[in-house]
């Protein structure tokens, strides 16, 4: 896999298949993932947890905002939707920073309001989905 790139997935094991391949491909840790409400951005993230052996149930962290998940091999795994957040200092409040430059993987929902912020490499995952059930999803590289 390279980037930029498009792939279009239509079930959840076809998804598990790309997520497989996304990840040895990139070379960073950091992921935004944009789409509307329904267009598989936290089952995107699950895919990718499953990929990682993730112990914890993943699931969206829209009202808790963070979560933070464990792999069998105990390395921290960060799941952020930014949904509700408003504004620059509440991202301060939550630490944001803490979570982009940590080193371990981070994956954000929702990530608009901070996309102008990053000052680390990213992959931006952008996912819209059909009226079939065909998801496409969009990689770019941000450096
Ligand atoms: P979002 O987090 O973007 O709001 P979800 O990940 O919650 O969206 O997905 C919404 C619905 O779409 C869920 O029922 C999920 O099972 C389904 N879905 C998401 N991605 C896929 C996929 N690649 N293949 C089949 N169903 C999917
Ligand atoms: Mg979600």
């Amino acid at each position: 896999m390279e980037f930029p790139c498009v792939y279009t997935v239509t079930t959840v094991n076809q998804l598990d298949t790309f997520t497989a391949e996304l990840l040895q491909s990139a070379d960073v840790k950091l992921f935004l993932i944009e789409g509307d409400l329904g267009s598989g951005k936290t089952t995107l993230v699950q895919s990718c947890c499953r990929q990682l052996q993730v112990i914890d149930v993943v699931q969206s962290p829209t009202f808790a905002l963070v979560n933070e998940y464990r792999t069998i091999n105990n390395q921290v795994i960060y799941h952020l939707d930014l949904y509700r957040v408003q504004s620059r200092e509440e991202l301060l409040d939550i630490g944001i920073d803490e979570y982009l430059y940590s080193g371990h993987y981070c994956f954000i929902e929702w990530p608009q309001i901070i996309k102008d912020y990053i000052a680390e490499k990213y992959i931006s995952v952008y996912i819209e989905h059909a009226d079939n059930n065909n998801r496409q999803i969009k990689l770019k590289r941000y450096e």
